[in-house]
């Protein structure tokens, strides 16, 4: 589940938790003024109104992002069955709500929910109604065994119409969903993760190389004279040449490993758990790698200059660096090797960067 999907799950279960809420407060009170209700009935209204408040500020709360769906679908049935069970079975008047249970699911559930709420409910349909008049009915109507088992089949029929729309509904959704979230986060024209995409994933990584006490790096890359590349070869040449790029940074580093393309001809590597002697090896590994790579195959090479930044392992998470300042110190080890003459590793050193900021010939 995507970060957007959960937030669009929480906000409809926040607003289908806040309209129960509202029905059973409005629902409680109103319909003593409709018909004649026993005690028991006014007690169970009471209760529903307490447990739709609680439900409601626990959902708010937040406390509970991932169970939020099971919590709203278990309400509907919580509210709804205790009246089947004492007005009729399914000759009540309740049980038009018998095909929301399974919209609910699958609007804010998943396939598997809404077909489990399909198949709950089949059940106690076909339970209702064998109990048959040994159910009570508060509103004391005739029960017509005829009548009963025509109402539970298209009942049914209705449940299952409403949980094959849901399904299909949800299906949709996330297929949806997966497309966006790859649409935002992968860049078209390489498929590496994109700049949004790698920020929010080095975020995390930094949290966790924290939390576990790992060292983590990252590596700036880029193409040198790629400009000269493109007017030399063209602009389509340049996008293959990209494309091989990206191809190689993948095969040379390992799974963990974040690769994205930062911009245009700019890569951006994060390498997990890396002290500084991997971290420049691995970046004079691929610096090598894309030396000897012909993006088209006619002995034109390439070359990339590669500025690199560590985090040592952090001792608490108040010593973390932010994703920027590392990016910051790898773009300015970067451009040291680029002013160095190009084709070239440069690591970031934080006392030779301050002598260096001091010096007036960099300002
Ligand atoms: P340097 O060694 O200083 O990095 O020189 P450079 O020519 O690589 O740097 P510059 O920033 O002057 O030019 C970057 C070039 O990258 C210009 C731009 O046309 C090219 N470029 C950026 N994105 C793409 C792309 O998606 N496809 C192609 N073909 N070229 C791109
Ligand atoms: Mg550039
Ligand atoms: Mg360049």
């Amino acid at each position: 589940m995507t970060g957007l999907d959960l937030d669009y799950r929480h906000r409809t279960t926040l607003r289908f938790s806040r309209a129960l809420m509202i029905i059973m407060v409005v629902g409680s009170i109103g319909r003593t003024f409709i018909a004649y209700l026993p005690d028991f009935v006014v007690w169970l209204g009471f209760f529903n109104v307490a447990l739709a408040v609680v439900a409601y500020l626990v959902i708010r709360s937040k406390r509970l992002l991932h169970y939020e769906s099971q919590i709203v679908v278990a309400l509907c049935f919580i509210y709804v069955y205790p009246l089947f069970f004492t007005t009729g079975g399914v000759n009540s008047q309740y049980v038009y709500f018998m095909t929301l249970i399974p919209m609910v699911a699958a609007l804010v559930g998943s396939v598997r929910m809404t077909w489990t709420v399909c198949v709950i409910q089949l059940l106690l349909i076909v339970l209702l109604f064998m109990l048959g008049d040994s159910i009570p009915d508060l509103t004391g109507y005739p029960f017509i065994e005829e009548k009963t088992r025509v109402r539970s089949v298209w009942l049914m029929v209705g449940v299952i119409i409403a949980s094959y729309f849901g399904v299909y509904f949800r299906t949709a959704y996330d297929e949806q969903s997966v497309m966006l979230d790859n649409l935002a986060s992968v860049d078209y024209l390489t498929g590496l993760l994109n700049r949004r995409a790698l920020k929010a994933r080095l975020d995390n990584e930094l949290q966790r190389s924290a939390r576990s006490a790992q060292p983590l790096s990252v590596l700036m890359m880029d193409v040198d004279f790629f400009k000269q590349f493109n007017d030399q070869h063209g602009h389509a040449a340049g996008d293959d040449c990209l494309i091989k790029v990206a191809r190689c940074l993948r095969k040379h580093t390992r799974a963990e490993d974040i690769v994205s393309r930062y911009g245009g001809e700019e890569f951006l590597i994060v390498l997990i758990n890396a002290d500084v002697k991997e971290t420049l090896t691995v970046a004079e590994k691929l610096r090598q790698a894309i030396a000897d790579l012909d993006p088209l195959a006619c002995g034109d090479n390439i070359s990339v200059t590669i500025g690199a930044a560590s985090m040592a392992p952090a001792t608490s998470l108040d010593q973390l660096p932010e994703a920027e300042d590392l990016i910051r110190e790898a773009d300015e080890a970067l451009y040291r090797g680029k002013e160095a003459g190009r084709n070239r590793v440069e690591y970031f050193n934080r006392s030779e960067t301050k002598a260096i900021k001091s010096n007036p010939a960099y300002t």
